[in-house]
């Protein structure tokens, strides 16, 4: 995960982590990013939920 994005209001979902951060557009994007070592999901999305959903339903290849 790039670090020199600002994340906020990061939770963890199982090995998921979801965040907001600021585009630098005037936009929030949501990420939904697996931490685990060797899977590599990242996904960003529109809206919180879809974030969220992601990372619950994700199936951890690692
Ligand atoms: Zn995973």
């Amino acid at each position: 995960m790039p670090v020199h994005r600002r994340f906020r209001d990061v939770i963890r979902i199982g090995p998921v982590q979801v965040a907001t951060y600021f585009d630098g557009h005037g936009r929030d994007k949501h990420t939904a990013a697996c931490s685990a070592p060797g899977c590599g999901f990242s996904a960003d999305y529109p809206d919180r939920s879809g974030a969220e959903l992601a990372a619950r339903t994700h199936r951890c290849k690692a």
